[in-house]
């Protein structure tokens, strides 16, 4: 699909958002759910980047952290750009059929995929809170507008062994993206107390359409361990099937 890079901000030393014009994935994607972005004919592997926001009809935003060639590639886009992007991809969070109490747990550029989810629970009337932890990048928080949605700041590891357990408790649904670390804690949390939790995990991604079987991630089943795809079965997995420490 082509999009049109209609604007784009600085938000953090390394962190920048883009606003792309790009009505056939404006019109389909669903919180959690990414992109792949052909960057140009130098770069033979599109890059997975998650839909930071969008509004359902015209434009998608990206939040996208400057980490090698590729992200630092986007760097030089200039307004007015059309890029060739696919989408949207894979299995978005599960939205709750009765609106309850929701907690989006996320880490450093964790934060990508939770603000358009957090916009979605709040249309539906669920009472939203935000549990974040920075990793020294509190600026990222700019890229939202966090006067909606209520945030416990985790400033390190002990704040979060303190405090997360604290945020969970009493919550219907929580949805997490970040690093694994947080990923785990979070779900280990919520199986204690039996919360329904998700859980975006990311993979290297070679292709994102389920070709190159690149993005594993194991898995708890009936049968044992198993391995399903980010891209395709994911990136939003239940955060009780999930074998953190499993690698291929
Ligand atoms: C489903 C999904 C959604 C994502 N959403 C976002 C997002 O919203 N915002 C954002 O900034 N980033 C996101 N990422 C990560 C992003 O895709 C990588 O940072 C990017 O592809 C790196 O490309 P590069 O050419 O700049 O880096 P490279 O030069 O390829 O690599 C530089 C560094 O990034 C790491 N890296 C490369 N590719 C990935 C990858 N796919 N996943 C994790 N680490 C990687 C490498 O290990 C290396 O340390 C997402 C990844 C996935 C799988």
């Amino acid at each position: 699909m082509k999009a049109e890079l209609i604007k784009k901000q600085v938000i953090t030393g390394k962190d920048t958002l883009y606003v792309f014009r790009c009505p056939e994935i404006a019109e389909k994607a669903l919180p959690g759910q990414f992109v792949e972005v052909k960057l140009s004919a130098e770069f033979f592997l599109r890059r997975p980047v998650s839909i930071f926001d969008c509004d359902g009809s015209e434009t998608i935003s990206l939040l996208v952290r400057s980490v090698g060639k590729g992200t630092e590639y986007m760097l030089s886009l200039a307004e007015g750009e059309v890029l060739d992007i696919l989408g949207p991809l894979g299995q978005g969070f599960s939205l709750p059929a009765e609106p309850g109490k929701c907690l989006l747990v996320g880490g450093g550029i964790g934060l990508a995929p939770l603000y358009y989810l957090a916009k979605c629970l709040k249309k539906q009337g669920n009472d939203v809170q935000l549990f974040f932890s920075p990793r020294r990048d509190a600026q990222l928080l700019d890229a939202i507008d966090n006067d909606q949605f209520p945030a416990v700041i985790a400033e390190n590891r002990k704040d979060i062994a303190d405090r997360l357990p604290q945020s969970i408790e009493g919550m219907q649904y929580v949805f997490s993206c970040g690093p694994e670390g947080l990923l785990e804690q979070t779900a280990l949390e919520c199986i204690k107390k039996d919360i329904f939790c998700q859980v975006s995990m990311e993979r290297r991604m070679g292709c994102g359409i389920d070709l190159c079987k690149g993005c594993v991630v194991a898995v708890y089943t009936e049968n044992g361990l198993e391995y399903k795809k980010a891209c395709c079965d994911g990136p939003v997995f239940d955060a009780k099937e999930v074998a953190f420490h499993e690698k291929p």
